[in-house]
């Protein structure tokens, strides 16, 4: 343990962003520089305890070794808590900045207290590990003449990707888009992870050995088909990790027509134009002078609103059907479960920098999208719901719209690939496998991530696709 007294000296602090009003005119991460007296002093907070609710299944999904890591920070050996780090974690640089944070709503610390500042401590021991040359490509000594085929580059692919080709097998990875990184790459935007930090992370799995195929649509039937009966064939493994991207639809009338658009297709785009032309192909879909509103919240919802207010937005709500949650824990949510209360998450702080005020409206549902005779999309009727999403009569409401962005979250899989397979599915429509097992209803078939567990974390991601990696090996050793 650190200090002994550091939690009773210290208040929790956590880093600073970026000011609101200076990161809207760029895509840059929104994270300060990391320094390093805050952070060895934000250690000494930890308290070591016997029980570290922290590293606990309930705090992180892969059981990092905080604690230890903490003290190793406080005591300034940074590159021995880098080694601790990435004995349980294969990517932290993603986890450091995009993670939840779990962990911190587990720390026991909280129980009367504020957290330790876990979520910052692992982004720096990271970063300093790449900035210090630390972090080295590491290629298995011995090839053990498998192969397996990983169908899906996002989180749950890229970890078991890493942990099959450091057990000897020859790992090729099937991505269909034209980048790596699934929503790593395509989803979160560039201002809460710049994607040189995961191009730096594959480039890695590269030099491990890892094999990466791009633009390669496996079970699909366009120009850049891959057939998945014949990847089957030709590897001893094939795992499915296409994640979670059939996106919930906002059925009422008059949906049809220009300018509402999924999330997910309104931040591929920007970030696919980014990247290619930092946005001079116009090749997105613009918010620039239009009345924005954002229906749904989480991460997706949060996202939506941080673009559209670097594109210009004239104004700009976003829709919660939820009620406003407390600021406190309430009775029926103790710690250490996950804290349910009001946030204030980048975008929310951004709207509030620039407009003047938060743009969240809660308990409202939308009734019917409303477009001129032309098609055109004039806004949207609303109405309030209780908590019960029963609708509260009289509470009509019309809202101005130019742009609207659905970020209600996601149905599972799409299913192109599984039925190719025949695989079976399990009530939500995801791959059947169970947990710690992986395994489909096919042979030598095997699925992780958000098209076996539906739309979660990328850490939970991370923690499938080690697992699934060791079960793989397993099978091929049994
Ligand atoms: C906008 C957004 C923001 C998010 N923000 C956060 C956040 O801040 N923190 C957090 O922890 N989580 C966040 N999440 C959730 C997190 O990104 C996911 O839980 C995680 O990425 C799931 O990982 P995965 O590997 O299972 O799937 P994905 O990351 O979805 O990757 C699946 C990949 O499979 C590919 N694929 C699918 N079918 C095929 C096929 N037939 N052939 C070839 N390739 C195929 C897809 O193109 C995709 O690249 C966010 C999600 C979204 C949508
Ligand atoms: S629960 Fe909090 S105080 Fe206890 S070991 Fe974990 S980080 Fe430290």
């Amino acid at each position: 343990m650190g200090k002994p007294t550091g939690f009773k000296e210290f208040d929790r602090k956590t880093e600073p962003y970026r000011n609101a009003m200076d990161r809207l005119v760029d895509y840059k991460e929104i994270y300060t520089d990391h320094a390093e007296d805050h952070l060895t002093t934000q250690g000494a907070r930890c308290m070591d305890c016997g029980v570290p609710f922290c590293q606990s299944e309930e705090g992180c999904p892969v059981y990092n070794l905080i604690p230890e890591w903490n003290d190793l920070v406080y005591n300034g050996r940074w590159k021995e808590a880098l080694d601790r780090l990435h004995k349980t974690n294969n990517f932290p640089e993603f986890t450091g900045r995009v993670c939840p944070a779990p962990c911190e709503g587990s720390c026991v610390l909280g129980f009367n207290e504020s957290p330790v500042t876990i979520k910052n401590i692992e982004c720096a021991i990271i970063d300093k590990g790449f900035e210090n040359g630390w972090v080295d490509a590491m290629p298995p000594q011995q090839r053990s003449g498998k192969s397996v085929a990983v169908v899906g580059s996002g989180p749950a692919g890229l970890a078991a990707a890493a942990q099959l080709n450091l057990a000897g097998h020859d790992v090729t990875v099937y991505e269909r888009d034209d980048r790596i990184g699934g929503l790593l790459m395509y989803g979160i935007p560039n201002m809460k992870l710049e994607k040189d930090v995961v191009d730096r992370r594959v480039n890695l799995l590269k030099e491990e050995g890892v094999k990466f195929v791009v633009s390669a649509d496996v079970g699909g039937t366009g120009e850049n088909a891959v057939d998945v009966k014949q990847l089957l064939a030709d590897n001893d493994a094939l795992l499915l990790a296409t994640g979670a991207t059939t996106p919930r639809d906002l059925n009422i009338p008059h949906r049809e027509g220009d300018d509402v658009h999924f999330a997910m297709d309104f931040l591929r785009k920007n970030t696919k134009s980014l990247l290619d032309s930092n946005l001079e192909d116009g090749d997105y879909i613009s918010a620039k002078d239009k009345s924005v509103i954002v229906i749904g919240g989480g991460d997706t919802g949060t996202d939506c609103i941080g673009t559209s207010l670097r594109h210009g937005c004239k104004s700009l709500v976003n829709f919660e059907i939820m009620p406003k949650p407390p600021a406190d824990r309430a009775d029926d949510n103790p710690w250490p479960l996950w804290p349910k209360i009001h946030r204030v998450d980048y975008g929310h702080e951004e709207a509030a920098a620039r407009d003047g005020q938060d743009p969240r409206v809660y308990s409202i549902s939308g009734k019917e999208f409303v477009r001129d005779e032309d098609g055109k999309l004039l806004g949207i009727n609303t109405v309030q719901v209780d908590k019960d999403f029963k609708e509260i009569p009289g509470s009509i409401e019309f809202w101005e719209a130019d742009l609207i962005l659905l970020s209600m979250g996601f149905l599972g899989p799409e299913h192109y690939v599984s039925e190719h397979l025949g695989l079976d599915l399990d009530q939500r429509s995801n791959y059947q496998a169970d947990y710690g097992k992986f395994q489909t209803s096919a042979a030598k078939v095997f699925t992780a991530g958000d098209c076996r567990r539906g739309q979660s974390l990328v850490v939970r991601a991370i923690d499938e696709g080690r697992l699934v990696a060791d079960e793989i090996d397993n099978f091929f050793n049994s």
